[in-house]
């Protein structure tokens, strides 16, 4: 079967604007159960690479120009400069051989179209024509950030205090533009989810406050990536399969703090299995399969549309057209678990 491996995407160190260093921030990953990481500072690319504690360090960049359209660059060569135009940067990504993710699309928009209202600096991606290598389907701190009601100090605490409640799911514009992006070719356009981790401190208080600690950051949004070998104990072997299946779209996105247990789910045609992101020919007895240990509600979406809900722990959905299938899931009622398209050729 395949084996499956859990990874916290999108994180800022002391090389920019968070406050932790590699060594705390692998051993937060650590007691978070992670397998990987990837580090994304912003307009820097020199975060150091390895196995360090057993937890597989990628460095990757934000690409982050001051109010809009941030870029999470991964499996490049060297630094990219920001610019107005967010196309020369996509292209320079491929250039280098590498991809990129659009973050945080929608900061600051609510499902409406219309700005949020609180004093967060929302960053979007601006032209929504101009297309990345794949989307940041859902960010934990933007997620938090566009929800938080800073009115008043009560406000604001509860917000802190109870910041799983206030987070809620990827906004649907996003999700909107995703679909849109893979109805528009036949290839996977991957999603991956971000935590955005800063741990930022703030010393206002009696106290300092961390908003975030990245442990607490690694238990939300996480990208639980699929292969068909262990990841190997070759760094570079190992980042190389890493960012494959993100670039190909073999990750489930999977909040968590919601659910700890990943239900398992993957496409059969005849005595093959297949996990999101991988291709299969339509043939009379395809289906998509899901176990899960706990009650999920679940909905199947075919091309961008809505097509399927049901509630249950085992789903056996047969596949009678071609396209691309994705699946979203809810625990009591909470969106947690979002899978890449799985692809079906006529
Ligand atoms: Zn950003
Ligand atoms: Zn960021």
């Amino acid at each position: 079967m395949f084996k499956n491996y859990k990874g916290a995407i999108h994180i800022h160190s002391t090389l920019s604007d968070g406050t932790g260093k590699l060594k705390d921030i692998v051993k937060s990953a650590k007691s978070a159960g992670l397998d990987f990481i990837i580090i994304t500072d912003h307009n820097h690319y020199d975060t150091k690479e390895g196995i360090f504690d057993g937890i597989y360090v990628i460095k990757g960049e934000e690409i982050s120009p001051q109010n809009c359209n941030h870029y999470l660059a991964l499996g490049i060569n060297e630094e990219i400069l920001p610019e107005e135009n967010p196309q020369i940067y996509v292209d320079k990504v491929r250039a280098q051989g590498g991809f990129g993710f659009a973050a945080h699309p929608n900061e600051g928009i609510n499902e409406n179209g219309e700005e949020r209202k609180n004093s967060h600096h929302c960053i979007p991606w601006t032209d929504k024509n101009i297309k990345p290598d794949g989307v940041e389907i859902w960010n934990w701190f933007s997620n938090w950030a566009d929800n938080l009601d800073d009115r008043n100090i009560f406000k604001l605490a509860y917000c802190y205090l109870f910041k799983h409640c206030i987070t809620t799911n990827p906004s649907k514009l996003t999700l909107e533009w995703w679909d849109k992006l893979n109805n528009e070719t036949d290839k996977i356009v991957p999603a991956i989810g971000g935590v955005d981790a800063h741990a930022l401190k703030f010393y206002k208080y009696i106290y300092p406050v961390t908003v975030f600690p990245y442990k607490t950051c690694f238990n939300t949004v996480t990208n639980v990536i699929h292969l068909e070998e262990k990841l190997s104990e070759d760094f570079f072997v190992a980042k190389n399969q890493i960012l494959d299946a993100l670039k190909s779209g073999n990750n489930t996105i999977v909040n968590r703090h919601t659910l700890k247990s990943i239900p398992l789910i993957y496409m059969k045609n005849g005595d093959k299995k297949y996990f999101c992101g991988q291709k299969t020919e339509l043939s009379k007895d395809l289906c998509i399969k899901i176990n899960s240990e706990k009650t999920l509600e679940l909905l199947l979406v075919y091309n961008g549309e809505e097509v399927e809900k049901s509630t249950g722990k085992t789903f056996n959905i047969p596949v009678e057209k071609a396209g691309k299938y994705r699946i979203e899931a809810s625990y009591k009622g909470k969106k947690f678990l979002y899978t890449n398209p799985f692809l079906v050729q006529g």
